[in-house]
């Protein structure tokens, strides 16, 4: 795992439907707000952390492409 020097992200577990695993927002002060679904755990939970954290890693809100295109370009990599 890489880790994340001068970045930091703040999770919350909040309700969200069944199949969304999380949702991340960049904040003003170029921190995170990771969401992720109360309902899951384990390692669904797990991996809906490694997929909002990739999107961090990969700075996909500074590619300047639509979240449909990155989610694309994601599940073709198999995140
Ligand atoms: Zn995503």
């Amino acid at each position: 795992m890489t880790i994340l020097e001068n970045c930091d992200y703040y999770i919350r577990l909040i309700p969200l439907p069944g199949s969304v695993g999380g949702v991340l927002t960049p904040n003003d002060d170029g921190s995170y707000s990771m969401y992720l679904n109360d309902k899951h755990f384990g390692e669904m939970l797990l991996d809906d952390y490694m997929h909002e954290y990739e999107h961090i890693l990969n700075c996909d809100f500074d590619a300047g492409k639509c979240i449909r295109e990155i989610e694309r370009e994601r599940f073709k990599k198999g995140a």
